[in-house]
């Protein structure tokens, strides 16, 4: 199955509101298997609709009209489908009776547009409004689907995930799983690289990359009719995938973050942590903070920014900065050990860096030195992010978690 997207609203061709809605359907569709080769958006023109609508239905399966359904004259959506299909407008007796019934609580009279907002084309299946008046609709005709859906977001995801979706899902024989893999550390085309075989020839489960806020994700999606089976098949690739690009992986889920895993495998090994940040300025430790549970792992930290602080609230003795640089292994070894010490926890991370967009000690924007110490004993680390000064300063954070990460899983194996 294949779907088409058209948007329907002047607003969007002048650049005064962005298409969300969109997005959000495609997204949708593509979590259930539904494809989507086209998107179109149009002004609110009858003419230009019909049209859209007749180059939709040479090129693809289902046509989902989204916005145009309320009371006033430039909503002209259903009327146009309606049309284009030769068929009647229908009042739907349940959105009129919740017409009604609002017309009666406000005491106002119900005039003729509002009655258009409980209409549908002959015919159609009625898409239930939950935070609105107008009413969707889903229809068939030949080897087409048609479907509308109201413009405001609020209005428009709640069909499309109350309504819509559940029709479409139920409409499809098989069922779908799918599980979301996260990595953090190396690029899309690397991994993409990496992998680049597996992405090719699978076509039952399906893998996608995603980027986004510098990590990458891999969605396994699996089509069947047994869980169990599904369950297994996940399983095999996960486990092909794993032994290519395992060292990157952080962790499975949809909205799983890099500081709920570390607090979670923290709490896990009953071990503590604690952070000295200098370009990062506590960022670090508020992700850290963001995480319920967090204060089973996490007492406190420091942020040191000037090398002064370092000194005075780490103990870093005043040569280690001045021989080797603020910006230096040694020193990000430094800040670790101290804050480790001076806070007694199982493990510390140092970060100091160049979060630019000046340079440094000579050093370019975007060179970080991240120090890591815990009963493994302290080594530092080095990167080179890229990104303004505030996405340098975010790698940085999801960089010194990471190796955390990686130094709470030594520690276990052992
Ligand atoms: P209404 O009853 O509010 O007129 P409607 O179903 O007729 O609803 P539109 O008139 O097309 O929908 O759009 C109403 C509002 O919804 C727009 O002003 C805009 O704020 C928002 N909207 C419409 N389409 C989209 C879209 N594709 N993406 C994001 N927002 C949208
Ligand atoms: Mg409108």
């Amino acid at each position: 199955m294949n779907a088409e997207l058209i948007a329907v609203g002047t607003e969007m061709l002048l650049g005064e509101i962005v298409n969300t809605n969109a997005a959000y359907l495609a997204r949708e569709l593509s979590r259930i298997g539904v494809e989507s080769y086209f998107q179109q958006v149009v002004g609110d023109n009858p003419q230009r609709l019909d049209a859209a609508i007749s180059t939709a239905e040479g090129r693809s399966e289902m046509i989902i009209v989204m916005g145009g359904l309320g009371p006033t004259p430039d909503d002209l959506s259903k009327q146009t489908l309606a049309a284009h299909l030769h068929r009647s407008l229908v009042t739907d007796a349940d959105h009129l009776a919740k017409l009604v019934d609002l017309a009666k609580r406000r005491q106002h009279p119900i005039t003729p547009n509002n009655r258009v907002q409980a209409q549908l084309p002959d015919g159609a299946t009625p898409l239930f409004n939950h935070n609105g008046l107008a009413v969707g609709a889903y229809l068939q005709e030949g080897a087409h689907q048609y479907v509308l859906l109201p413009g405001p977001p609020r209005e428009f995801r709640m069909m499309v995930d109350k309504e819509l979706i559940p029709l479409l899902a139920g409409n499809q024989q098989e069922i779908l799983a799918s599980r979301t893999l996260r990595y953090f550390g190396l690029g899309e085309s690397a991994l993409v690289t990496a992998i680049k075989d597996i992405i090719a020839e699978q076509t039952n489960p399906t893998v996608a990359p995603y980027i986004k806020d510098y990590e990458v994700t891999l969605r396994l999606t699996v089509r069947g009719t047994d869980e169990t089976v599904m369950t297994a098949q996940l399983d095999e690739l996960t486990a092909k995938i794993q032994t290519r690009i395992g060292d990157y992986y952080y962790g499975t889920g949809e909205d799983t973050t890099l500081a709920e895993v570390a607090v979670a495998q923290l709490r896990a090994q009953k071990a503590t942590v604690t952070a000295a940040e200098s370009l990062t300025a506590g960022a670090l430790q508020a992700s850290l903070g963001s995480v319920p549970g967090a204060s089973n792992v996490f007492a406190g930290g420091f942020v040191t920014y000037s090398a002064a602080m370092k000194e005075k609230m780490l103990g870093i003795t005043p040569d280690i900065i001045a021989t080797h640089g603020v910006v230096s292994a040694e020193t990000a070894r430094a800040m670790a050990n101290g804050a480790r010490q001076q806070l007694n926890s199982d493990y510390a991370l140092g970060l100091t860096g160049v979060a630019g967009p000046d340079e440094l000690e000579g050093q370019p924007a975007g060179t970080v030195w991240i120090g890591i110490s815990g009963p493994a004993g302290t080594h530092a680390q080095e990167f080179h992010l890229a990104g303004l000064r505030n996405e340098v300063r975010a790698r940085a954070v999801k960089s010194a978690l990471m190796m955390l990460l990686q130094a709470l899983k030594k520690n276990k194996s052992i």
